[in-house]
């Protein structure tokens, strides 16, 4: 999907550093992209800061990174280490906590697990010290200040960059930028359409709440079973567009639950 072109191959420097996961020192066996290949025409379209590279990594650093949306060397490569420490923060502990002289005094099965902690931890420890390596990539000064001035509408206010606009709309609207910039990249790079897509999702959250506690109430009131007052409610709202959920509820009343008077 995604051309060759748009990314800058990480070469090292030195021969020593070939075949090594930039990220933690390990044997690489694969490429992480910065920023990562679904997001480049978020990268693209907004101008945050990424490098564009490709970057060789082992498949451990691979697999961690399939969930870090960062677009520059430095992010991800702080994303991939707080994994690193976070899956083995077991052995990490054992690694501060305990010595090799104190193995002697513990039975076989405890200096076991302790002396393999101790083992994964010395690792862990080197991969998260890793420094990285020097490296060559064509065209790693990548040329923005060539291109056409680009800007960030947020509802009529014009912004220059990125990072200015969602300052401005995440106040303006409140809500916290993670969430807004994720829901940027999703609604076309567009920010009008994210805090649409943002006050849709809390709307229908209250709506469905309000939903379930009218329905609750209402069957308890009339003893019905919640599900079937739900149901009938859910039909007549979406017969018809107008109708609130009290009227819905009155209208369930009326033609289904009211005792018919009697003929006189
Ligand atoms: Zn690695």
């Amino acid at each position: 999907m995604t051309a060759a072109t748009d990314y800058h191959l990480l070469v090292p420097t030195y021969r020593d550093d070939f075949n090594t996961c930039f990220y933690c020192g390990c044997i690489a066996s694969a490429h992480d992209y910065a920023p990562p290949r679904q997001y480049l025409e978020f990268y693209l379209a907004t101008r945050e800061p990424s490098e564009f590279l490709q970057v060789p990594c082992c498949t451990e650093c691979h697999d961690h990174l399939k969930a870090c949306k960062a677009g520059t060397l430095d992010e991800r490569c702080k994303f991939a280490k707080d994994k690193l420490a976070k899956k083995y923060a077991k052995a990490l502990t054992i690694y501060e906590m305990w010595t090799e002289a104190e193995l002697a005094s513990l039975d076989f099965s405890l200096r076991h697990s302790i002396e393999a902690g101790l083992k994964l931890g010395a690792e862990t420890t080197e991969r998260l010290a890793y420094p990285g390596f020097a490296y060559e990539a064509a065209g790693l000064q990548h040329n923005v200040e060539a291109q056409a001035p680009i800007y960030f509408e947020v509802f009529g206010e014009q912004f220059t960059s990125f990072r200015e606009a969602l300052e401005f709309a995440s106040k303006a609207y409140r809500i916290p930028k993670n969430t807004l910039k994720e829901y940027f990249a999703d609604n076309d790079n567009n920010f009008e359409l994210a805090i649409q897509a943002v006050h849709k999702q809390v709307a229908e959250k209250e709506f469905n709440q309000q939903l379930k506690q009218q329905c609750a109430a209402f069957a308890k009131q009339h003893k019905q079973a919640v599900i079937f007052v739900h149901k009938q409610v859910e039909r007549y709202l979406s017969e018809n567009d107008d109708m609130t959920i009290s009227e819905a509820l009155e209208h369930l009343y009326q033609t289904r639950i009211k005792p018919l008077s009697r003929p006189g």
